[in-house]
Parts: C-alpha cells; structure tokens; sequence
C-alpha cells in the first residue's frame, strides 16, 4: 500500500534485498542491533504478525530467514529472531516483519 514504508522501500527500483522469492523479501536493517540484523518480510502487505493468517507464507518467512542466517555465516553459532507485535513490543512500521539478529551473544530474557 503506498502509505506504507517498506511496501514503498521494496518496490524502489534502487532496493538492493539480500534474498527474494514469491512470497518473501529480505533486506538490511538500517538501524541494526546487532553485526547482523535484518528483516523478513512477505511481499503481500500485512500490518501485524496476528493479522497473517496464511501458514505457507509463515513458513515461508522462517524458511528465509534461516537461508540469509547461513549465508550470512551466523547460522551455526545461532540467532535470535524476533516478532513485534504492536505498541507494547516497539512495532513501528507496521507491515509485518521478522527480526533476525546474530553475530553476537544475546540473552534472556531480553529486557
Ligand atoms: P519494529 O520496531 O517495527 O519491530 O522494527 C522496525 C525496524 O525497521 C527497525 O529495526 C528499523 O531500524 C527498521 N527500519 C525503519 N525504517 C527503515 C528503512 O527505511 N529501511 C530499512 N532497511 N529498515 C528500516
Ligand atoms: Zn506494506
């Protein structure tokens, strides 16, 4: 939808993803949390993770996330992913994204 930030972003002609297929896109963070960090999001716009109510598309998103975690080198030591669903856990940019963080140690509970 147009108003929204990463419909915009992964339609731009000068998007670089580090991963695509038909359902997903994965890119950069651009404030990223950790040595790596990026996003997984469906193509499709969806504003929450609880309005997604398609399981292929669901697998679809950890099946990516953990393909860009191995080519990223960060597979076998482990990653965290996260899912933030509405004001009380941050989402700002609401169409659905999945977190992916590694290259470093991360604890719990998170805080
Ligand atoms: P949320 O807080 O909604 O779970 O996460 C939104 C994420 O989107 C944040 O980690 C933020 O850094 C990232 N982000 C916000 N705007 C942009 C942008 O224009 N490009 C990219 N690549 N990431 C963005
Ligand atoms: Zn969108």
């Amino acid at each position: 939808v147009a108003s929204c930030l990463f419909c915009r972003l992964i339609a731009d002609p000068g998007f670089t993803a580090l991963y695509r297929d038909d359902d997903v896109i994965a890119f950069a963070d651009i404030n990223p949390q950790a040595p790596v960090h990026f996003l997984v999001v469906p193509r499709q716009h969806v504003e929450t993770i609880s309005a997604l109510d398609d399981d292929h598309l669901l697998g679809r998103m950890f099946a990516a996330a953990h393909l860009v975690a191995l080519e990223k080198g960060v597979a076998e030591g482990g990653y965290r992913l996260v899912l933030n669903e509405g004001p009380n856990a941050g989402q700002t940019v609401y169409h659905v994204h999945l977190h992916v963080l590694g290259g470093r140690q991360f604890h719990w509970p998170p805080g």
